[in-house]
This record gives structure tokens, C-alpha cells and sequence, in this order.
């Protein structure tokens, strides 16, 4: 099987600071890779020059063995790389329904929400119940965006971000700001996106318990530096890592 996502020497700097300094890693189908490191270590910064908000200083990333290194941010959503936030982003006193009818990442898949809005019925009926089971969501297309708590709001984020069929899906700190119940649906959608679906997930994530039960495998960074690439158990005893780590207490 061939990589779905594959970074090269990936650099990017912010003036002085080096947000990334030569990033190797590949991520395959169906699987989860975690991507941990303190505070400021470059992680969401990656998930930015994957899906195209930054574009690196050096190196070459690859998605489907084609490189999009240059490739904009939409064409690229559009390609199948799917992206969840820190923070959820959507429109500020929207019904949900125009929150996914302008998904800020769907792009092409735009028309297949229209049809489904307009007439139910479809395939997509289905694939939308199994979503809204795998989260526990409730509610009414026409209540404002606002009206969910802060959960479930990221949740159905990455409800939308599914729907749009990625390949590869980024997912930025899920469970931050959710109940132990939350976060247990969230682990049950990246199974789903990665074991049933074929996806390819990045999971940046700050419970440890999160990040150990569910990937594969493990990136470390530290200054933007890969400082271990390993499968979880050998990341736990990893002294570089427990290292990077002291001192280590506050969130972001
Ligand atoms: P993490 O997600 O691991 O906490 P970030 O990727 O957000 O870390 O940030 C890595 C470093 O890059 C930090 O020092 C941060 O201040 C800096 N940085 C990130 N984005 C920008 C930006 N748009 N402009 C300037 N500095 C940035
Ligand atoms: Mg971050």
C-alpha cells in the first residue's frame, strides 16, 4: 500500500522561530497518526502547511503521491484532505443548515449538500445517520449554530468534515473543552474515518489517554523538530520525549 500523505523536510519559519525544520513522515490509509509535543512545538502549524493555510519555506509534501507543495488550500480540500480546528469554525449566528451549505472545505462536494437539503432520500440520508449515531448529535437545521455547547459543535465539525469524503482528515485538539463522554464519541469517529472508511487521520491531541488508545503511531516534535517517530507504547518510554515533556503543564 502506497502512502496517502507524505512529508519531506518540511520547513517553515516565522521570523525568528523555527515552526517546522525539516518534517519526514508519511501517513498511510486507515490509519492514525498522533502528532504531540509541548505548547508551540509546530503541530497545528503542520496540519496548516498540509492543508495548504502556510506555505513551507522548504521541502515537499505529497498527497496521493502527487505533490501539492503548491497546490492553493481549496483546491486541496477539494482533493480530499479534510481538516477539523482548535477551535470550531463556523458562522457566527447561522442556522446549522447554512453552516454546512457553506462548509468553508467542501468545496466541489457543495452541489451533493444541495441536493441532499432539497430532496432527502439518498445514499447520503444514511451516511449522515451513521455520523450523527457515531456522535450522539441532535438537533434542528434551522436552530443557530450558537445554540450548541461547545462539544457538540466540535463534534458536528468533524460531522462536516466526514461528509465531504476526505482521505485525509486533520484533526486539531478534538477533545479539548469536551466531557469524558464527548471524547469517547470522537474516539468511536476516528475509528470509524480510519478503520471502516480507509481515512488516513492526523490527530494532534493533548490527552494522553486519547492519543495512546487510538493511533498507530506517534510523531514527537519539539521546536518544530521530529524528536521520536514511534508506536505508542515505545513513545511512552521514550526518555527524549519524557524529557521534552518536563515542565510541560499548561494547555493551550
Ligand atoms: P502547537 O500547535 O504545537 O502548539 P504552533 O504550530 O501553533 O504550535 O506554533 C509553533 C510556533 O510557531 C510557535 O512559536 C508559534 O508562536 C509560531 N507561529 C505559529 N503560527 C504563527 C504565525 N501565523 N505567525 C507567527 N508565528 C506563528
Ligand atoms: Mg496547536
Amino acid at each position: 500500500m502506497k502512502p496517502i500523505l507524505r512529508l519531506e523536510q518540511v520547513s517553515k519559519r516565522f521570523g525568528g522561530v523555527v515552526a517546522a525544520d525539516d518534517v519526514t513522515f508519511e501517513l498511510m490509509p486507515g490509519k492514525v497518526k498522533g502528532l504531540i509535543g509541548p505548547n508551540g512545538a509546530g503541530k497545528s502549524t503542520l496540519l496548516n502547511l498540509i492543508s495548504g493555510i502556510y506555505a513551507p519555506d522548504g521541502g515537499d509534501i505529497y498527497f496521493d503521491e502527487r505533490k501539492i507543495t503548491q497546490t492553493p488550500a481549496h483546491k486541496r480540500a477539494r482533493m480530499g484532505i479534510g481538516r477539523t480546528f482548535q477551535t470550531p469554525r463556523f458562522l457566527q449566528r447561522s442556522s446549522i443548515r447554512d453552516n454546512f451549505l457553506l462548509g468553508t472545505d467542501l468545496g466541489d462536494k457543495l452541489g451533493y449538500f444541495k441536493s441532499y437539503l432539497g430532496c432527502r432520500g439518498s445514499d447520503f440520508d444514511k451516511e449522515f445517520e451513521k455520523l450523527l449515531q457515531i456522535t450522539h448529535l441532535e438537533f434542528d437545521w434551522e436552530d443557530d449554530i450558537n445554540s450548541l455547547p461547545f462539544g457538540k459543535r466540535k463534534l458536528l465539525e468533524i460531522v462536516r468534515a466526514m461528509l465531504a469524503h476526505p482521505r485525509v482528515m486533520l484533526i486539531d485538539e478534538p477533545a479539548a473543552g469536551l466531557n469524558n463522554k464527548e471524547g469517547e464519541y470522537v474516539m468511536d469517529m476516528i475509528r470509524y474515518a480510519s478503520r471502516e472508511q480507509g481515512i488516513g487521520v492526523m490527530l494532534i491531541e493533548h490527552s494522553m489517554e486519547m492519543v495512546m488508545n487510538i493511533c498507530d503511531d506517534i510523531v514527537v516534535l519539539s521546536f518544530g523538530k521530529v524528536i521520536a517517530k514511534d508506536e505508542p507504547k515505545a513513545i511512552a518510554t521514550n526518555p527524549v520525549v519524557i524529557e521534552a515533556y518536563l515542565g510541560e503543564e499548561t494547555d493551550d
